[in-house]
């Protein structure tokens, strides 16, 4: 062994040289060595060199050998050499080592450093296939984070995550672009100088992106992926001329090639965009890589999709140094929690207040409407705990002044998945002294249409320890009514855009808030309307039988010190003059049909009934009971006569109809009246 060695000390150069002169006739590997620059070509070369000495050591143990060659192979797969040409482009090493230095050292060593080769290719077609094979993989949880993806900023953490775990993958990231063209990262890692240098590096040093074809930084990868709806490659950042801007950061960051996929359904225009970076010259252009990268593009450009239907991603990109800045101060206190009251319609009292969180940035405060989807996972679990803590320790003091108050929280879609959610509420409890059933959790919903069997376990967790359920945001689109029927919730709440009265559907929304609460009740649930930003909507909601109301016009979310000074002083929301209102009336008559329509429905038996003479009057006021709806006098009990005589004919009948209209006619004059009274006092 030891004349092999030197004879291939002596030659090792020449079987190189001549190696790639070879190489560069195999057509895909032409590819990749054209693409190198003068330096890389010259670096892999001496590195071939090494390799075929190493290879010809008397000591090198089989192991040793075969992770060298593993290595090797990995990032021959990585580069995209051809699986075959890599092969053939063995025989042609091999066959040369032979020609060059055969003639020069004992047979017995040429075999066993023929042999050694044949391992070495062997070893290294081993390699291709394990990195297929975590290509396969990363497929596969990629496909899990799609179908379960709930939310834009958690789904593209979790791409991230699986993508920068990809042995092929050496960093990446998601973002998209501002209303000015300028490309903003959201969520990244990798990158040779910790996870988020290279972000920090592409976003804050003056090497903004842009996505704009006029724009100086509009050529690289994320500006061609953008316009041209493809995936866009930079083969390498050394000797592509598009990317002259970030060449200096990418070989900090040792990144040699990369490649943009535009996220979005086949022929829209993008959604965002998403970057692969390679640590070697290449840009994932391999047979193998191709179809990865198409799969992968297709799979998120539907989660991407989906989440646009879903969230509107009206939300402006929030690059990820603010995001960061945010959780940052979710982690240091900055966590300010507001109290907003909820209102007992049958007491007219103040029992419970809901937490909302803001964060204090200096002299602004953060809406949740602003950072919340911004944050990632365990950002929000952060969030809930620290938030929690606050909610039970004010609670506390509240009590120490006096006042025994209920405390309502929302629980993100996650805390279902996640047990850390209910150890903390569990310890937080007993660390506060706070009996379970004073602490309700608000549930919001995410897409999916049924909670699985592990999220329907951590509900019946919560239940077991004594904490209250509601619903939250029934009717916002997010939640289903099968859903109320199934899940253990002790209250739903009607999310404000049903609440929200106003103009010509005022009739209808009640209607849907009356024949929710039913439905409620009918499932032993409480109700509680949110968002009721005006007075008479109190006096009517109490009308349906709604339980709870929740709304600026009871009281704005306010700190905790002022929140027991509101609780001392009045509680009590005046409710002076609202009873003669449009929609107190409107309310009372929505009860009242409701009863008249049950009687409709048996033409028959209201006929009997209404045929014995003697129980006409009496009967009829029972079952019109209009006195509540018009005030008494001839229009009212003229009204009140058609309807009886249109009754057995059925709701349909024009009779029916013809009355009703005039009720409603009546309804609205008599409100006006009212207000006109009240305005001229
Ligand atoms: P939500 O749970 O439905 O909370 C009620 C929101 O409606 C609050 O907004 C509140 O200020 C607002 N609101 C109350 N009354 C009225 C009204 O009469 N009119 C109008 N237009 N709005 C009213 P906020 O505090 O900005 O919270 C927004 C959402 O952020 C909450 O909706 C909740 O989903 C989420 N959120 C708030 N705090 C937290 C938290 O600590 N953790 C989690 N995970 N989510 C939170
Ligand atoms: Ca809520
Ligand atoms: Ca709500």
């Amino acid at each position: 062994m030891q004349t092999l060695i030197e004879a291939l000390q002596g030659t090792a150069d020449l079987v190189v040289n001549r190696f790639y002169e070879e190489l560069a006739r195999l057509p895909k590997s032409r590819r990749i060595l054209e693409m190198l620059s003068e330096q890389e070509l010259a670096h892999l070369k001496m590195r071939q060199v090494q390799n075929l000495l190493a290879i010809a050591q008397p000591g090198l143990a089989s192991k040793a050998h075969a992770d060298m060659a593993m290595r090797i192979g990995r990032i021959h797969a990585i580069v995209g050499l051809d699986k075959e040409e890599l092969v053939r482009s063995r025989g042609i090493l091999q066959e040369l080592v032979y020609k060059l230095i055969g003639r020069s050292v004992s047979s017995q060593s040429l075999s066993l450093y023929s042999r050694r080769l044949t391992s070495d290719t062997a070893w290294q077609l081993k390699a291709y296939q394990s990195v297929e094979d975590s290509q396969q993989e990363v497929l596969q949880r990629i496909t899990r984070i799609v179908w379960e993806a709930g939310g834009y900023t958690h789904f593209i953490d979790q791409v991230i995550a699986t993508l920068a775990a990809h042995d092929e993958v050496t960093a990446c990231a998601i973002g998209r672009p501002d209303a000015n063209g300028i490309f903003h990262f959201e969520a990244g890692a990798g990158g040779g100088n910790g996870s988020d240098a290279l972000l920090n590096v592409l976003t804050t040093l003056g090497h903004e992106i842009s996505v704009r074809a006029d724009h100086a930084h509009g050529q690289g990868a994320v500006g061609r992926a953008w316009r041209s709806g493809n995936p866009e490659r930079v083969v390498n950042y050394q000797t592509d001329p598009l990317v002259a801007h970030w060449r200096e950061v990418a070989e900090r960051e040792g990144l040699r090639s990369a490649v943009a996929l535009p996220l979005t359904a086949p022929g829209q225009t993008p959604i965002a965009i998403l970057m692969l970076y390679s640590a070697y010259p290449g840009g994932f252009v391999g047979p193998d890589q191709v179809a990865f990268i198409e799969l992968l593009q297709t799979l998120l450009g539907c989660a991407v999709t989906r989440l646009q239907t879903h969230d509107g991603l009206h939300v402006a990109a929030v690059p990820m140094s603010v995001r960061q800045h945010w959780a940052a101060l979710v982690r240091t206190g900055a966590l300010e929690m507001h109290y907003q009251p909820l209102l007992s319609l049958a007491s007219g009292h103040c029992g419970k207040v809901e937490a909302l969180a803001r964060l204090r940035d200096g002299d602004r405060l953060l809406m949740p409407d602003e950072f919340l989807f911004a944050l990632a996972s365990d950002d929000l679990l952060e969030l809930f705990a620290r938030g929690l803590a606050q909610a039970l320790a004010d609670r506390a003091q509240w009590l120490a002044a006096g006042h025994d108050l209920e405390v309502s929280i929302n629980l993100p879609p996650a805390a279902l998945n996640d047990i850390r959610y209910f150890d903390a509420t569990r310890e937080l409890l007993a660390a506060h002294a706070c009996p379970s059933a004073r602490l309700t959790l608000e549930v919001l919903e995410n897409e999916a249409l049924s909670l699985n069997q592990g999220q329907r376990a951590i509900l019946a967790k919560f239940r077991a320890l004594g904490v209250l359920l509601a619903q939250d945001d029934l009717g916002s689109g997010h939640s289903g009514l099968a859903r109320l029927r199934e899940l253990p919730f002790d209250w739903i709440k009607i999310d404000r855009e049903i609440a929200h009265l106003g103009g010509v559907t005022t009739l209808d929304a009640l209607r849907v808030v009356y024949q929710v609460t039913r439905l409620g009740h009918s499932l032993g649930k409480l109700v509680l309307a949110e968002g009721v930003d005006a007075a008479d909507l109190l006096e009517a909601l109490a009308i349906l039988g709604v339980d709870g109301a929740q709304g600026y016009v009871i009281a704005r979310p306010m700190p905790a010190d002022e929140l027991a000074v509101w609780i001392g002083g009045t509680a009590r929301v005046s409710d002076a003059g609202a009873a003669a209102s449009v929609l107190a009336r409107l309310a009372r008559f929505i009860v009242w049909e409701e009863r008249v329509r049950m009687i409709a429905a048996m033409p028959g038996a209201a006929r009997d009934l209404l045929g014995a003479n003697d129980l006409r009057e009496p009967l009829a006021e029972a079952l019109m009971g209009l006195g509540d709806i018009l005030p008494a006098g001839e229009t009212r009990d003229a009204i009140q006569r058609d309807l009886l005589r249109a009754l057995p004919g059925g709701r349909e009948s024009a009779a029916w109809r013809a009355a009703m209209a005039r009720l409603m006619q009546a309804i609205e004059a008599a409100a006006q009246e009212a207000t006109a009274t009240a305005h001229a006092h």
